[in-house]
């Protein structure tokens, strides 16, 4: 048991806040963002809140990593050209708002240099 309340993730997971799922196994879920970067902008999330960033799902769970790491692979041959840049925004201080470990895969029309 935990304290603190569920994340917004964990709540998609629950279906008690709509999302576009375009993917979800027993582990993890892919959603589009809801304020997008770029042309395709998915959020990949590990249904364990569990894990507040990627070095803690790389420390304790790596095979979930890799898992993380090959559904953003399926998902940009589905959904663009198989092109496209994974990010996992790590700390307040580089982005991250949700405390519950996030992979962005971004793609289409991505200019260099750009980031989410
Ligand atoms: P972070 O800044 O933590 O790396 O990324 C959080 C991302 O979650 C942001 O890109 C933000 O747009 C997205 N986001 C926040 N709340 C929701 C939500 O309720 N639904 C969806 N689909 N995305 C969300």
């Amino acid at each position: 048991m935990t304290d603190r309340e569920p994340s917004v993730f964990s709540r998609i997971v629950a279906r008690e806040i709509p999302a576009d799922i375009v993917y979800e196994t027993d582990r993890v879920i892919a959603f589009r963002d809801i304020a997008p970067k770029a042309p395709l902008h998915l959020l990949i999330v590990p249904k364990t809140e569990e894990y507040a960033n990627v070095a803690e799902l790389a420390a304790g769970d790596p095979v979930l990593l890799a898992e993380v790491v090959a559904t953003a692979q399926k998902l940009a041959d589905e959904h663009a050209d198989g092109h496209y840049r994974l990010i996992f925004n790590t700390g307040e201080r580089a982005g991250q708002t949700i405390f519950h470990v996030h992979a962005h895969v971004l793609a289409g029309g991505l200019t260099e240099g750009s980031f989410a």
